[in-house]
């Protein structure tokens, strides 16, 4: 056996938004050997937190069929850890909740393997809770009960006591009922519930698909047939349902339920996709750009010692990109920060936050985030008269940013292209979803994504057309325009950060000029 003290870990995976993992989970995954996965665990979750080479292993359930039984799960979770892998259980929600967590921890146990358990944030809690509703409130609920309704409520012997329950506690949140739901209902009114009772069903919970139906114990089996509620759906039955109305925050929001085209690099997707999933957005990834590196160590050798030796005054980056790249590069030389001892400017937040993981917080930062924006910055900032400039950036970058510093008096400017934008291998899924429609809102975020993803659409972009298209800054909108189309939406700030509030800020005044189309119906 491996090194590890416990090879296999029960961990919860949150009931499907990734902001609900916990540390423990990220870590968990981020050491998985193997994971093994459910049908109610997002299949991204497990891809976006687990390496490259981890086995991954789905053992869902589907309604209609077992794919695989639970004494064979059993086995396979004894069998990895005892080859000496680094085993994760993933489980939706909390393993120990309707998770028949506990009976893989004995068979667990029963083989001798240690075991350790990450609980995760049940759908019992979080699905009410991203609808609006609280399980407790100060007067209105002060118990809550998680049951299942998997049992067939008819059934002679049957796992819970409804009669019993139905009194005893103030909020009942229903866990696998969405099938039994009419007979629950019938057993809660005849021993005693109100027929008032409020009740809200939520479907996929915590999703960018969430969906709630309300009502009271009296309509809900019809509200929700009529809506076509299927599993996975939490139901929560008691006054606290009522409070939806009110505090209904997650799918009110402007981008909620919006796909979302994210087109920027794999390895920088990540950030947009979280920003938009906090918005309740869906994204979907299709990267329109990948980095093709140009210059090697051998080429800069001359260029980073004139930098050590104090030969230049200046060093402009215009991409946290750039900024990496330069420090790989660097670091091939057995260089790092120290030859870094001229001031340094970055075009935005997000190219000095680059900067400052390397140690280095830039001198000058753009008010405005574009080429001219950075000149106007050093003109007051830097003296240049007579100075040599450093700009290690794409081959694509803008000619003004290299005249704007020539303009301010500076001697020789080096423009160094370290790498290109190019082309990258299509994303078979995601042109997929982009031409059959499935995409409401296009992103940019540079130029050249405009550019490549035309080239993945084979020069075609009638799928764009209609789209919601939203740039980070002009230069970008500007493509857009060059490519035939006409950009919706270009931020004011020309970060990511500034590209969501935009959309959020155009999708909030949609909604208020079409008047409340975000209502339930009463
Ligand atoms: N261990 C899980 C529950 C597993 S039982 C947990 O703690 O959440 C499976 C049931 O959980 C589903 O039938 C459904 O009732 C509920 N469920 C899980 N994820 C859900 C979600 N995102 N939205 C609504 N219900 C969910």
């Amino acid at each position: 056996m491996s090194g590890h003290l416990y090879p296999v870990a029960l961990v919860g995976a949150g009931p499907g938004d990734p902001a609900l993992l916990t540390l423990g989970a990220v870590e968990a995954l981020r050491e998985a050997e193997v994971v093994v996965y459910d049908r109610l665990v997002d299949p991204r979750i497990v891809e976006r937190f687990t390496p490259p080479e981890c086995e991954r292993v789905y053992v869902g359930k589907l309604p209609d069929r077992h794919t695989m039984a639970q004494d064979e799960i059993n086995a396979l979770l004894v069998q990895k850890a005892l080859e000496g892998k680094r085993v994760v259980r993933l489980k939706g929600g909390d393993p120990f909740v309707f998770g028949r967590g506990g009976e893989e921890a004995l068979a667990l146990r029963a083989a001798g393997v240690p075991f350790r358990v990450v609980p995760g944030v049940t759908s019992a809690v979080a699905a009410p809770a991203y609808a609006g509703v609280p399980v407790t409130h100060r007067g209105l609920a002060s118990s809550f009960a998680v049951v299942t309704g998997h049992e067939d409520p008819a059934k002679e012997n049957e796992a819970v006591d409804w009669r019993k329950l139905a009194t005893a506690v103030d909020t009942i949140v229903l866990l696998m009922g969405t099938k039994t739901l009419p007979r629950v209902v019938e057993l809660l009114i005849e021993a005693g519930r109100l027929p008032e009772t409020p009740v809200a069903v939520v479907q996929w919970g915590t999703l960018a698909n969430q969906r709630t139906v309300t009502g009271t114990l009296s309509d809900i089996v019809a509200r929700a047939a009529e809506a076509g509620v299927t599993s996975p759906a939490v139901t929560v039955v008691g006054d606290v349902a009522g409070l939806r109305e009110e505090l209904r925050w997650f799918d009110s929001r402007p981008l909620f339920g919006k796909r979302v085209l994210v087109t920027r690099t794999r390895e920088q997707a990540s950030e947009l996709a979280r920003m938009l999933e906090e918005a309740g957005a869906a994204p979907v990834e299709l990267p329109a750009i990948a980095l093709e590196p140009l210059a090697d160590a051998d080429a800069l050798r001359e260029t980073f010692e004139r930098l050590a030796a104090g030969g230049y005054a200046l060093t402009v980056f215009t991409s946290a990109n750039a900024v990496r790249l330069f420090f790989r590069l660097l670091r091939e030389q057995r260089r790092d920060a120290r030859s870094v001892v001229c001031r340094v400017a970055a075009i935005g937040p997000g190219t000095a936050s680059a900067l400052e993981a390397h140690g280095i917080v830039p001198d000058v930062v753009a008010e405005t985030y574009t080429a001219e924006g950075l000149v106007e910055a050093l003109r007051t900032e830097v003296p240049l008269q007579g100075q040599r400039v450093l700009v290690p950036r794409s081959a694509e970058g803008r000619d003004a940013l290299v005249e704007g510093i020539r303009a301010l008096g500076a001697a020789e400017v080096d423009d160094v292209a370290l790498y290109r934008p190019a082309k990258p291998e299509p994303d078979v899924e995601g042109l997929r979803a982009l031409r059959s429609g499935e995409v409401d809102i296009v992103t940019f975020a540079s130029s050249s994504s405009v550019r490549h993803l035309v080239e993945l659409l084979d020069g075609d972009v009638s799928p764009l057309r209609g789209m919601t298209i939203a740039c980070i800054g002009p230069i970008t909108a500007q493509a857009v325009r060059d490519a035939g189309l006409e950009p919706t939406i270009v931020a004011r700030e020309h970060t990511i950060l500034g590209l969501v509030r935009a959309l959020e800020e155009a999708f909030a005044i949609r909604e208020e000029l079409h008047g409340g189309a975000r209502r339930e119906a009463p």
